[in-house]
């Protein structure tokens, strides 16, 4: 690892600690005065690689942008920003590394997108879920919708299941 601020490839490790989640480790360097480095101190956070299992039986390191590439196209036309995206992008990392498994099957990252994207935009969710559970026709939307206005009508109190109106 070499000082990100000289460029000297003698640093030294002064402190390894287990960040709060145990999923990652903070290490505290210095580049060395006394063998010609700047002397300044930096911080590294390693990682545990999190890997994408391809339903070919294909492996490949999971990259954020690749995760939220079909969420992208999903989007298209939608009230969503690049920063939204980002977000999602991040949470979907989050969600997978609190899983705590180093390998994760293409379905399980497209599973975790879901119910993010479901907050984020409906419409998007509606396009995503087509492609990721296959949608045959028509009706399988229709269920998907079912089953979103039905959560939205969820009332808050139990009050509202007895007040509701007849008619
Ligand atoms: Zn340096």
């Amino acid at each position: 690892m070499h000082c990100p601020y000289c460029r000297n490839t003698d640093t030294r490790v002064l402190d390894s600690r287990v960040a709060d989640d145990g999923g990652s480790i903070r290490r505290r360097r210095t580049c060395p005065a006394d063998t010609g480095g700047c002397g300044k101190r930096f911080t590294t956070v390693e990682q545990m690689q999190l890997t994408v299992l391809k339903r070919s039986g294909a492996t490949e390191p999971f990259a954020r942008d690749k995760a939220i590439s079909g969420v992208r196209k999903a989007c298209k036309g939608r009230p969503v920003t690049e920063d939204q995206l980002a977000h999602l992008g991040q949470d979907v990392e989050d969600a997978l590394r609190l899983s705590g498994a180093a390998e994760i099957p293409a379905n399980e990252v497209g599973l975790a997108i879901l119910g993010p994207l479901r907050e984020l935009d409906e419409v998007a969710y509606l396009r995503f879920a087509s492609v990721y559970r296959a949608f045959e026709s028509a009706d399988d939307f229709e269920d998907e919708i079912a089953i979103l206005r039905a959560e939205r009508q969820v009332p808050d109190s139990p009050a509202e299941l007895t007040s509701a109106p007849s008619g």
